[in-house]
């Protein structure tokens, strides 16, 4: 029996339960899911950051960590984890990002706000610009970004995307490095920011590289919120430079009372919903890994502890 310890917040223990169960039945596995076993006996643990394992030495034979997070900035300094790490990509979350990122590219592109016309004096007709005539920037490549930006070019958008790495993704003018990061800001009248946290992406929006971007550009950004430099932004809203900017992420969550962003009018705030780990398709991608485990096949979606993510 392979033992599996869980630690997550309370609330999601009853779904993952059945869906981890169901989801290692289905490749054969025999495993022994619990919240209490004893830390000498568990072989894999499911983890969150906000369940209660928060250290790991006393794990001493368990092969592998298995997130539940596509984040992993407030677990992968963690000197204490020895154990291999993976965190979650799964096709469920990514496509509920796919979703509300093309949700929110089309709210402006399309002007969606404006277009309501609530009297006969508001009967000003503006048509927007085609898809294809939309500059759109992404910021960040990955599981996230990557399929982000290859739903805006399925609709025809003009996408450009950087990165860390060169990429080669159909229908995305792919950039990467400091001068590749220029290029994709002075393309983008609408940026979308899907970087991970790291010291290297903290205020990658920031007065200078704010001031690269096309006047009025619209900024979302599920990513983070240390990506952004919020003084930098709310000055950039100010002057025009930035005409919008929907924000699902915050350096502090929930986004504290009294906040600028509250009340500012060219400012719309989600509570971190952007897209969530889905039950069942994470418990296929942690059974996997569990099978991979088992006869030493490695590990899908290792974090790279140096680059941090
Ligand atoms: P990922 O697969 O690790 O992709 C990260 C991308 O960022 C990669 O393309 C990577 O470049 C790029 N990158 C990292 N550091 C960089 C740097 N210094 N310069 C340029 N590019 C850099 O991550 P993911 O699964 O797409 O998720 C992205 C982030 O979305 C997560 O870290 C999390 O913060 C956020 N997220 C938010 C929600 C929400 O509900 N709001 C939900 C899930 C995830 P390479 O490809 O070259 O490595």
């Amino acid at each position: 029996m392979i033992k599996v310890q869980f630690s997550a917040r309370d609330g999601l223990w009853p779904t993952y339960e059945e869906a981890l169960g169901e989801a290692c039945a289905d490749l054969g596995l025999k495993i022994d899911l619990s919240r209490d076993h004893a830390p000498e006996t568990v072989d894999y643990i499911v983890f969150a950051p906000n369940g209660p394992v928060t250290e790991f030495p006393r794990y001493t034979r368990c092969k592998a960590v298995l997130g539940l997070w596509a984040g992993v900035e407030s677990i992968v300094g963690d000197a204490t984890l020895t154990q291999p790490f993976a965190r979650m990509v799964d096709d469920g979350l990514t496509e509920g990002m796919v979703e509300w990122v093309t949700g929110h590219v089309l709210r402006h592109h399309l002007g969606l706000d404006q277009d309501i016309c609530r009297s006969d004096a508001e009967w000003d007709i503006h048509i927007p610009p085609l898809a294809r005539d939309r500059r759109v920037g992404i910021l960040g490549l990955g599981a996230l970004g990557a399929a982000c930006g290859a739903a805006l070019a399925q609709l025809n958008f003009d996408v450009a995307g950087w990165s860390r790495s060169p990429k080669d993704l159909p229908g995305i003018a792919c950039h990467h490095g400091d001068a590749g990061l220029a290029d994709v800001l002075a393309h983008s009248e609408i940026l979308v920011l899907l970087l991970p946290r790291t010291p290297a992406t903290e205020n990658v929006l920031n007065a200078r590289t704010l001031a690269q971007m096309p006047k009025g550009a619209v900024i979302i950004n599920p990513g983070r919120g240390p990506l952004i430099d919020d003084e930098a932004l709310l000055a950039a809203l100010e002057t025009g430079q930035v005409s919008h900017a929907t924000l699902d992420v915050f350096r502090v969550e929930p986004l504290p009372e009294g906040h600028a962003f509250w009340a500012h009018p060219n400012v719309t705030v989600t509570p971190h919903i952007a897209s969530e780990t889905r039950p069942v398709s994470a418990a296929r991608v942690i059974a996997e890994n569990i099978r991979r485990g088992e006869v030493g096949e490695p590990f899908l979606h290792l974090v790279d502890r140096t680059a941090g993510y």
